[in-house]
């Protein structure tokens, strides 16, 4: 691809470049399947039939039922689905949340706040780990709270203990909803295992198109759309369906969970790889978020280099050298705001962090660029 030739890609936790075997579904898609889904002729049946299939396919993969998947236009919706039905429609009247989540759980979160509806931020550790006697200890005071917790952080990849969330909020009878947009399609995530009322997913996150996923809603809950209109989605969400994009998202998983077992193993060598490179190569460095492999996405290297007077242009010079990464968050990066991550662990203000973040089609020789970038940048002298 000529895209990839030219930059070394490492930002695949922001978005992810697509699967050639994705845009392959998707064209055919395009080109057949031009009728609209709610059309009751042929070629509407047609297109109805391919949205129904792909729900059926995803539904499986994760051992959900068909009906527990509702298609959204990405995580952002998929969330503010979740969240804010939760307290509409489920008599939530508080939320338990971290002050690591992506904004669109946290921002969503504080907007429901109001003289009805507390929102209570869980203690988290300078790793990003969940503090779960302090959960414990806010689910007890508000009973029947919604719990958002996200099962891996998108800006130093902590992960969540989601089986001790699933207990706690079982134990107070609150509902759990974990955003899992940086690990659906990296982990075999199955709703009996993970317990969770809600889980929301992302389909460029792991190789597919962007501006579609889906909430998944256990069936004992009865919520009600957040955008009305005509019935699609079973009158849960109106508008005419994306169904290029839900092809895409099929045809995503399909590829994620038929080579699940070899993408971990040779994405978490990349990321090793990486670390020890890093570690042994430039003075100071250090490895943000939870170091232990098995605490830790796979697929997120956290780093902070060492302080220097040019922090700012650090991530400028590491792009003018062909190499994407990210400073904080995707939707943070191009912004001057610090990460609210990294304030949130206690990361140090005078010190730079680069989130590298592999996938599908990292390499080797595209770390080994990225390392020499950075030791350039730092005036790191090379090993002779
Ligand atoms: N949640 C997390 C953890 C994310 O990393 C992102 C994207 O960066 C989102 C939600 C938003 O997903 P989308 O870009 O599909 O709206």
């Amino acid at each position: 691809m000529e895209m990839l030739s030219k930059h070394v890609y490492l930002d695949n936790a922001a978005t992810t470049p697509m699967d050639p075997k994705v845009i392959e579904a998707m064209n055919q898609v395009m080109m057949e399947v031009y009728g609209n889904p709610s059309a009751t002729h042929a070629l509407g049946r047609k297109a109805k039939g391919v949205i129904e299939s792909a729900r059926k396919s995803i539904a499986s993969l994760i051992g959900a039922q068909s009906k527990e998947i509702i298609f959204t236009s990405g995580g952002t919706e998929a969330d503010n689905l979740a969240i804010r039905c939760a307290v509409r429609d489920l008599g939530i009247r508080s939320i338990i949340t971290s002050p690591i989540e992506h904004k669109a759980v946290l921002s969503t979160s504080q907007e429901m706040e109001s003289d009805a509806v507390s929102v209570h931020l869980v203690r988290v550790d300078d790793k990003g780990r969940v503090d779960y006697a302090h959960l414990n200890e806010l689910a007890e005071a508000h009973p029947h709270s919604l719990i958002s917790l996200m099962h891996a952080n998108n800006e130093i990849g902590t992960l969540l203990d989601y089986h001790q969330v699933a207990e706690i909020a079982s134990a107070n009878n609150c509902l759990f909803h974990s955003d899992t947009v940086q690990t659906m399609g990296h982990y075999p995530i199955h709703v009996a295992d993970f317990k969770a009322d809600f889980l929301t997913c992302s389909a460029h996150k792991f190789c597919g198109p962007k501006g579609i996923g889906f909430l998944y809603v256990n069936s004992n809950l009865r919520i009600k759309p957040m955008i009305t209109g005509g019935g699609q989605e079973r009158s849960l969400r109106a508008g005419t369906e994306n169904i290029t994009g839900i092809m895409g998202l099929q045809k995503a998983m399909e590829l994620c969970w038929e080579n699940m077992d070899e993408e971990i193993q040779q994405i978490t060598a990349l990321k090793n790889y990486m670390r020890d490179k890093l570690l042994q190569e430039v003075p100071g460095i250090d490895v943000n978020g939870e170091t232990d492999t098995n605490g830790s996405l796979y697929t997120v290297l956290s780093v902070s280099l060492p302080p220097t007077d040019h922090n700012d242009l650090l991530l400028f010079q590491l792009d003018m050298a062909g190499v994407c990464a990210s400073g904080g968050s995707a939707c943070n990066s191009g912004a001057a705001k610090g990460s609210h991550v990294l304030e949130a662990i206690g990361h140090p203000t005078d010190r730079q962090t680069i989130r590298f973040s592999f996938g599908r089609f990292s390499t080797r020789e595209e770390v080994d660029i990225a390392v020499s970038a950075v030791k350039k940048i730092l005036s790191v002298e090379q090993p002779v």
